[in-house]
Order: structure tokens, then sequence, then C-alpha cells
């Protein structure tokens, strides 16, 4: 059988702020295709680690590789631009737009902290990309999420888990083969969680889409990912299948014993 090819691959990284060391040397690939799990302890260093394949923050040292170009250090914009996007939270300033603008202005708008800073000068000028295409791209993500009805809908005004939904329809805006998802379900409710999961799955068999997915909940792990990295402290302690890595028992006591 022929290898599958690795669209992401983490050597060696590093993040350091001030005296903390938040990733302390992870190295890990991820499979075309795959649905790939990356758990761990609170303060294991996930978050940071996203932050740093996605440009968010610049690694202390080691590489990232997006299709064996190397993207370390480059900005959110470019990184989304090369089809590696991550999910953000709606910013505040996003709140007091429509669900369909918050959608047309997604496009570039995809850089994390700095989202409203590209966003924001649009804003004040009042532009909003009027580009029909981008309108029918949002109009279909929309109701690919089953969220169309929101489309005029102040982003403020939606729920904790219709807000996760528009989030990653943002996301998909940027017509991405690679989406890194930190903690999508968090206050999601189990109904809309099987959706979203649906729509995962659904992207993946028809658009060959590859995600990376931050979650807590080994049960959901078990039933969805077929790979799973675990990090504590900063390091990749095991990976593998989700049967395998749960039988370690470094991996049972970096949970248990926090
Ligand atoms: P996880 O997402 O696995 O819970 P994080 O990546 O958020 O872990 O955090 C890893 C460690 O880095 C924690 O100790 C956290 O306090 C620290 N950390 C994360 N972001 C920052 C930051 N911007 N400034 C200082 N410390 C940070
Ligand atoms: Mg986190």
């Amino acid at each position: 059988t022929t290898p599958k090819s690795l669209p992401l691959r983490v050597n060696n990284l590093r993040k350091e702020f001030g005296g903390i060391t938040a990733v302390d040397g992870a190295t890990f690939s991820v499979e075309e295709g795959s649905l790939t799990g990356l758990i761990g302890p609170n303060g294991a260093g996930k978050s940071t680690t996203f932050n740093c394949i996605t440009g968010v923050h610049e690694p202390t040292s080691g590489s990232v590789h997006f299709r064996d170009e190397e993207i370390t250090g480059e900005s959110p914009h470019r990184i989304a631009q090369r089809g590696l996007v991550r999910t953000f939270q709606i910013a505040r300033e996003l709140e007091e737009m429509t669900v369909l603008e918050n959608m047309m202005l997604a496009p570039g708008g995809q850089s994390g902290e700095s989202a409203t800073r590209s966003v924001l000068p649009g804003l004040r000028s009042g532009v909003v990309a009027e580009e029909e295409s981008v309108r029918e791209r949002a109009w279909e993500t929309l109701e690919f999420f089953e969220i169309d009805h929101l489309a005029q809908e102040l982003a403020g005004n939606l729920s904790g888990g219709q807000r996760k939904l528009l989030e990653l329809a943002r996301a998909l805006m940027t017509d991405p083969d690679v989406m890194l998802l930190d903690e999508p379900f968090a206050g999601v409710n189990p109904t809309l969680e099987e959706k979203l999961l649906d729509r995962i799955h659904e992207l993946r068999e028809s658009e060959g889409l590859t995600f990376l997915l931050v979650e807590h909940d080994m049960d959901l792990i078990m039933e969805n990912c077929e790979h799973v990295i675990v990090m504590h402290q900063g390091r990749v302690l095991d990976e593998g299948p989700p049967e395998q890595i749960t039988q370690n028992e470094e991996v049972i006591e970096a949970y248990l014993g926090g």
C-alpha cells in the first residue's frame, strides 16, 4: 500500500512565553483526509500549537511544513490563503454585524486575534465585499450548516451552538483543505454537536478535507478519529489509533494524574 501524504508536518516545535514553555519540542504530522484528534490535559500546549501552526504566534524554534513547503512564521493571512485554516471566535466587533456580513467578510479576515484588525478598516468605511460569487458561497455554506434562516440576524444574538456553526462556516469561506478545530463543541448541545460532526464527516467525504481536532470528550474522539495525538507538558506523549493510546499507562496517568 502506498503511504498517505502528510499535508501538515510539525517538527520539534517550541514556544516560550517569558519563562513559560508552552510547547516543548512537539513533533507530529497529519495524514491527508484524516480526522486526527489532538488531546491532552489543560495547559498541555494544544492551543499554543494551533496558534504556532496558523501564524498567530511565532514559534520560538522548530518548523511547520504545509504541503512540503515551510510556513513557519508566515502571517495568518498567508497561511489561510494556502488552505490551512483554524476557526476563531466571533470577535466583539463582528457581533454587531449580521451573520451574512460575517460570512462575506470572512475571506482574508481569518487572522485570529488580528481578524478584527484586518476587518475593521472595511467596517469603518462600510465596505462589505459585494462580489456575487462570495455572496453565493456564503449562502450555500449557511444552508450547509442549516443556519441560512439566521442570515440577517446579528451575530451577537446567536446561541452558543449557533455561533460555533457560524465559526466553522466562516472558516470554510476561505476554501481550506486542512482545518484545525479547537474545542468546536464547547457549549454546544448534543443535537447540534451531532450536526457539526455530520458536517465534518461530509466535508471529508465530498471535498477530501483534513481535520485536526482538539477535544476533551474521549468518547467523541474514540468514535470519530482514526488517529490521536496525545500532548502533555508541551510534548507529544503518544500517538496512534484511539484503541492503542487509551491502553498506554503514561497517557492514563497524564489524564488522571493531571
Ligand atoms: P491547552 O490548549 O492544551 O490547554 P495552552 O496552549 O492554552 O494549553 O497553554 C499551554 C501553556 O502555555 C499554559 O501554561 C498557558 O498558561 C501558557 N500560555 C498559553 N498562551 C499564553 C500566552 N499568550 N502568554 C503566556 N502564557 C501562555
Ligand atoms: Mg486550549
